[in-house]
């Protein structure tokens, strides 16, 4: 019907970026979408790698556009690709950073500390991955169960020994879960709230798992710190929201759970971890941590559009640095290759348009990984002794927020005069 309207009116006074939203819909809330947040083009699926015998096939590239609710506030992009598509054959492993690991270890001891954890208790967390973190609490004799959708990493968890579900979280599985090994008294999930396109199936599923007196706690990139630390590239397709904890406190109250701590960590550029209880369980109090948070969104501006709209061109500003320094350095006759092939790289070098015109190609700690080529832009990702073989004159950082512990092992490329650039928050050299 609409089709038939735009076949014959003319078009007039069309947005210069992107038409109105044609219709999507607030997942949360269910309010029309009509603000855009910043619009990154399109690229293909970020850990969708290409292998050698794929170079000459097409790549299905999708909209990165991110739509801001004017009611809710929830940051989002629309569904245009299943999760079942997205993480079928996920290709991260968290056990291959050594900072997320430690990361794992010492939230398992501040929890078990804090809510007493033993024997008795029981540890479910959602999007186990490879088991990276409930071997700690495994270790500590205590009873675990991971549930991770994407079967090649749970085989690994598998072979730690880490018993997990293969399956996407939401409400049918957290009845059947329920049924057969009892409530969580620890549910906990990290960087998965913004991962699940049906956020409030999600979170109500969170809500039929856990126990009466059992306690929430999920990880996730904190919004406020994706727009002052200009982090666009966290950005991609498995990204479905964008969070700040305004807007998450409104989904778990529409749940019945109440948000009663909040802790900053340096995680990602910046992470909110959340503690969550049923309403009804008063006597685990909400800390004046969580007041005191809301509050400082509030003076940012996180209930205001105005503040949204600005970030697209810092962003536009952000490409046009790297490029020129990209531009200067070939020119020059200068060598850059990349470090790492995260997600995030992957949103930076398709919206920037940097192919192995400029970076010769990223290595990867991650033997799945290397052989194979970045999505979208083709860039060849080798072991990391390429980097000694190869002696470049600079090493982009994609994963920034690892930047220091990669600088430290990378530390010899200073032998032959090597320096190292991370492009964001802005563009540094050193
Ligand atoms: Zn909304």
């Amino acid at each position: 019907m609409s089709s038939s309207i735009l076949e014959t009116e003319p078009v007039v006074n069309q947005s210069p970026r992107r038409p109105p939203s044609g219709g999507a819909k607030c997942r949360f809330c269910a309010a029309p979408l009509s603000h855009t947040f910043v619009d990154l083009g399109s690229s293909p699926l970020c850990q969708r790698h290409v292998t050698p015998e794929q170079l000459n096939s097409m790549e299905p590239f999708y909209p990165l556009n991110v739509w801001v609710c004017d009611q809710c506030w929830l940051v989002q992009l629309e569904e245009y690709v299943s999760p079942a598509e997205i993480f079928n054959d996920y290709a991260y492993f968290s056990s291959f950073s050594t900072s997320w690991l430690e990361h794992a270890r010492k939230y398992t001891q501040a929890m078990t500390q804090r809510f007493g954890l033993g024997a008795q208790s029981r540890v479910v967390e959602l999007a186990s991955n490879d088991g990276y973190l409930l071997q700690y609490f495994k270790s500590a004799g205590i009873s675990v169960l991971g549930i991770e959708p994407a079967a090649n990493v749970a085989e690994a968890a598998h072979a730690k020994g880490i018993p997990t579900i293969t399956e996407f979280f939401g409400v049918k599985t957290a009845l059947s879960v329920r049924q057969s090994h009892g409530p969580a008294d620890l549910l906990l999930g990290n960087n998965v709230l913004a991962h699940v396109p049906n956020i409030n199936d999600f979170v109500g599923g969170m809500k039929l798992l856990l126990a009466e007196r059992g306690v929430i706690t999920m990880e996730f990139p904190h919004l406020v710190q994706l727009m002052k630390q200009n982090q666009f590239d966290t950005i991609y397709h498995e990204h479905f929201s964008y969070l700040s904890l305004t807007a998450v406190e409104k989904v778990f109250a529409a749940h019945g759970l109440t948000i009663f701590d909040v802790e900053e960590l340096s995680t990602h550029g910046g992470s909110l971890r959340i503690y969550a209880r049923h309403e009804t369980h008063r006597d685990q109090p909400v800390t004046p941590r969580v007041g005191e948070l809301r509050g400082r969104e509030a003076d940012f501006g996180i209930t205001r559009l105005a503040t949204y709209a600005t970030f697209g061109e810092q962003v536009r500003r952000t490409k046009r640095r790297l490029l020129e320094f990209l531009i200067q350095a070939k020119d020059a006759g200068q060598s850059v290759v990349g470090y790492g092939a995260p997600g995030k790289g992957n949103t930076l070098l398709n919206y920037c348009g940097i192919r192995t015109d400029f970076v010769d190609f990223t290595v990867d700690r991650n033997p799945k990984k290397q052989g194979n080529y970045l999505p979208g832009t083709r860039i060849p990702i080798r072991h990391p002794d390429a980097i000694t073989q190869t002696r470049p004159d600079f090493v982009l950082i994609l994963p920034w927020n690892l930047r220091e512990e990669i600088a430290v092992q990378l530390s010899y490329i200073r032998e032959w005069g090597g320096r190292f650039v991370v492009p964001i928050p802005g563009l540094e050299v050193f």
